[in-house]
């Protein structure tokens, strides 16, 4: 059997080194149209529940990736300047980009994975001779496009605006700050991915675009006013950028996954939101669901079909919640303004999908619900 993937990214790579080692005689061949060395971004984080899965599907892998992930601890909340720890659950780990990438196309070389870099697929027809061909080329997938009526690709973009930067700062959780300023809203998502280093994903909403003249300004200016509001939780240092442009967010996904031999995996078929899961993990998860399929089966569409039963409607159920976190982050000022001090509001925070209640959180988080509690006299909203 000869497989072609498009995109040599976490869930195109994880998928390659599984099948290889895992589906007898199968050919593998990565086309990815970057260098080796080349990424966006800095750190992602992979949280607890995502690593067990990892580890359960592969443990010689899993070994090597815990080497390079850096243990977070619990996430902290600020609102404007205020911190609630997020006490209970341990949060998982979090881990350089570019070091997951080098450490899978080294496992992909081990078992004798074809990748091909500066292999820029324009033309999805030329891989048609494969018995499989799979999208794994991101959010902005190539095969997808090629054929987006058939697999009933949808998407949107969000009013609220990002930009993906790095610090040098030395930091042990995952935490969220938000910050009040020009009449609307900030948020910092900040967490450690090494000893030193730390990702920082700066957000605003649409008031706070308009409101401190980010329309007007350069990249290099956006990130001399965020360095400065944000002065506190930098220690002082500056960001670093990677290409790190303001953008606003756009969720996709698709009515269908497969079209004939072609099935798309990771960001290339649904693109939920950075706020509700680490796209990383739900990435690779993609990946071992598509390789037991084949495991099952060599049947291709018996295979794609069992594929899609195992992960769609979990995914169906994720892009609803994320549109409940996103419209959250949209209305973050009315938020931070309505709250009953930082605990209510981290409260309304971790409650804002329906995924969650209260009897989640106090579950999860009991020594949160017990410091809650204390703090808003039992008066959250
Ligand atoms: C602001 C922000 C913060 C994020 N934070 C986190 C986080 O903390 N944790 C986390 O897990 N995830 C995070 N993510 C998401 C994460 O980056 C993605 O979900 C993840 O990388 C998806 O993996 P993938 O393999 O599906 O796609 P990608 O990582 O996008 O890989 C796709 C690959 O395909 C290649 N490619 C594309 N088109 C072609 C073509 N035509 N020919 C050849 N090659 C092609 C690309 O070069 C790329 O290497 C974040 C994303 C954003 C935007």
């Amino acid at each position: 059997m000869k497989i072609s993937i498009i995109g040599g990214g976490p869930s195109g790579l994880y998928f390659a080194y599984l099948a290889r080692k895992r589906l007898p005689g199968v050919e593998v061949h990565v086309h990815e149209r970057n260098a080796p060395d080349a990424t966006f971004g800095f750190g992602v984080v992979l949280a607890g529940a995502g690593l067990a899965k990892l580890a359960a599907a592969d443990a010689d892998s899993f070994e090597r990736l815990k080497g390079i992930t850096k243990p977070l601890g619990n996430q902290e909340i600020i609102l404007n300047g205020r911190a609630v720890s997020i006490e209970g659950q341990a949060y998982g780990g979090a881990v350089e980009r570019l070091r997951l990438l080098m450490l899978l196309n080294e496992l992909c070389a081990e078992v004798g994975v074809t990748v091909t870099h500066h292999d820029d697929i324009r033309d999805t027809a030329a891989l048609d001779d494969a018995d499989l061909v799979i999208g794994a080329d991101g959010a902005n997938s190539t095969l997808r496009a090629m054929s987006s009526a058939a697999f009933g690709t949808h998407g949107s973009e969000l009013s609220n605006a990002f930009a993906w930067y790095g610090a040098e700062r030395r930091h042990d959780r995952p935490t969220l700050s938000f910050r009040s300023a020009g009449g609307g809203a900030f948020c910092a998502h900040y967490y450690p991915y090494t000893d030193r280093m730390c990702t920082f994903v700066m957000e605003c909403d649409r008031a706070a675009w308009e409101g401190c003249g980010f329309g007007t300004m350069t990249d290099d200016e956006r990130k001399a006013f965020v360095e400065q509001l944000y002065a506190d939780d930098l220690h002082g240092r500056p960001l670093i950028s990677n290409k790190s442009e303001w953008r606003n967010f756009q969720p996709v996904w698709n009515e269908r996954w497969t079209h004939g031999h072609r099935v798309l995996i990771g960001d290339a078929v649904r693109r939920a939101h950075f706020s509700i899961g680490s796209g990383t993990r739900i990435a690779m998860e993609d990946s071992i669901a598509l390789v037991s399929a084949l495991e099952q089966t060599r049947d291709i569409p018996a295979a794609l079909a069992a594929y899609v039963a195992s992960r769609k409607p979990a995914a169906d159920i994720l892009i609803g919640a994320a549109r409940e976190s996103y419209t959250w982050y949209e209305d973050m000022g009315r938020h931070m303004a309505a709250a009953n001090g930082p605990y209510d509001f981290a409260f309304g925070y971790l409650t804002r999908t329906s995924r969650v209640d209260a009897a989640r959180v106090a579950a999860d988080y009991p020594q949160f619900m017990t410091a809650c509690a204390a703090a808003t006299g039992g008066a959250v909203r």
